[in-house]
């Protein structure tokens, strides 16, 4: 029978009745022939609840009980699912990440998947069961120990499971109906895009846009899984929500697609470093090593042979930057006046497959901000992308100046 996969998110499996509600969409499902994977989040609040009890608990805490901990959360909906399925005479049952098993990388809380044997699953489908319910975001490591994926990683479980089980499409249930030109929850004339590229939704997603865990999209282009965002809350049809699909599938885009933002980053400057070679791979090797994940990066003009080196990372890596930084100070590997952290900042994007053809997007872009008075504090560019770190006080006002400003709400 062919195999489909429906992923339910937080919110979609929030309580027993939207449970209930998730379990009748499945239920159509199956009753149009389909064998359903299952992949369930934790009830939402849950894992947030979990990582909190962990830094009470442990504030460097051990990363392989962290993922024990925090994944537990996938264990509860993945047995409540099934017991609801079978409430309806839907053979069913719930599947571990380790059961099936998920084989992952020990990078915890940041595992990759690499590979899903898919013999334990099929052999059951073949004996009657119509349902895999599986948790989302854990696997198990070659040494045998629980790992999670990454926040928003039940995404990237349901399209590995798309692509192991060769399914005919991979539906992600959530809280909105679809992938919109920017957050709906920051404008109400965000508009719903019915397909939009896997080019644009990587960018969109790993610029911020948590509708879709970044490496889910990644996964998705990679193996070509016919990949859908739409609502648990409404009734669907076959072709509701938005389709992440090949760019040669879309006929008419804007030049810019989506505007993605990011709230939790942070700039940090090196005041006056040595201008000499070497001194990127000084600075940036030991923030490496620390697992500081840099974003942006400027280097200033050099005077009398000092410069100032500017980079951008999550809000919550500043203190291990800091301490990267004094670390490499302390045993001579460079030597800065003084490190300044502003905490204070948010990413704005734009991002087009569009921009690739048509100039004019920066120059528009930077003086929309202008315009809203909005100072403009790091820049960044790709083929397919503009992003500007901002004063967070303006995020939202910068979003939608510039959602108006490439009429976003209007179709192409
Ligand atoms: P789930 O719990 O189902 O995984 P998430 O909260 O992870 O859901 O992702 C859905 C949320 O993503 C939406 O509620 C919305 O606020 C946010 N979001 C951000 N950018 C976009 C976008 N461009 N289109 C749709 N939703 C977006
Ligand atoms: N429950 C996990 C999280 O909140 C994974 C997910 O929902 O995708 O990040
Ligand atoms: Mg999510």
């Amino acid at each position: 029978m062919p195999v489909l996969v429906m992923k339910f998110g937080g919110t979609s499996v929030a309580n027993l009745d939207r449970i209930k509600r998730a379990a009748k969409r499945v239920g159509v499902e199956v009753a149009k022939g389909y064998d359903v994977i299952v992949i369930v989040s934790a009830m939402s609040g849950k894992t947030n609840e979990l990582v909190g009890w962990v830094n009470e608990t442990s504030p460097l805490y051990d990363a392989r009980e962290y993922d024990a901990i925090v994944s537990s959360g996938e264990n509860v909906t993945a047995g409540l699912m099934a017991l609801t399925l079978q409430e309806m005479d839907i053979p069913a049952r719930s599947w571990q990440g380790w059961q099936v098993p998920v084989k992952t990388t020990s990078a915890h809380s940041a595992a990759r998947i690499e590979e899903i044997p898919n013999e334990n699953i099929n052999a059951k489908f073949a004996e009657g069961m119509r349902v895999a319910v599986v948790a989302g975001f854990q696997g198990i490591s070659p040494e045998g120990r629980i790992t999670t994926l990454g926040r928003g990683g039940s995404d990237t479980t349901a399209v590995a499971f798309a692509a192991a089980f060769e399914a005919e499409r991979c539906d992600i249930y959530t809280d909105v109906d679809g992938v919109y030109t920017t957050d709906p929850r920051i404008t109400d004339k965000a508009r719903k895009l019915d397909k939009i590229a896997f080019e644009e939704m990587l960018e969109l997603a790993s610029l911020g846009a948590k509708v879709l865990q970044t490496r889910s999209v990644e996964l998705a282009m990679r193996n070509k899984v016919k990949l859908r965002v739409l609502s648990s809350f409404e009734e669907q049809s076959d072709d509701a929500g938005t389709l992440v699909c090949a760019e040669e599938e879309i006929m008419e885009s804007n030049v810019v697609s989506g505007i993605a933002y990011s709230r939790d980053e942070a700039k940090m400057t090196l005041v006056s470093v040595a201008d000499r070679p070497g001194i990127a791979a000084a600075i940036f090797g030991p923030l490496s090593d620390a697992g500081v994940n840099v974003d942006m990066i400027i280097q200033n003009i050099a005077e009398d042979g000092r410069t100032d080196m500017t980079f951008s990372c999550p809000t919550d890596q500043v203190k291990r930057a800091e301490k990267a930084m004094e670390d490499a100070k302390a045993s001579g590997e460079i030597n800065f006046h003084d490190l300044i952290a502003d905490t204070e900042v948010a990413k704005i994007s734009a991002v087009g497959i569009g921009m690739r053809s048509q100039s004019g997007v920066a120059a528009k872009m930077f003086k929309t901000l202008s315009d809203e008075g909005v100072n403009i504090k790091v820049i960044a560019t790709s083929e397919i992308k503009i992003s500007v770190l901002v004063d967070r006080k303006y995020m939202e006002l910068a979003v939608q100046a510039l959602h108006d400003a490439f009429e976003l709400d209007k179709a192409a």
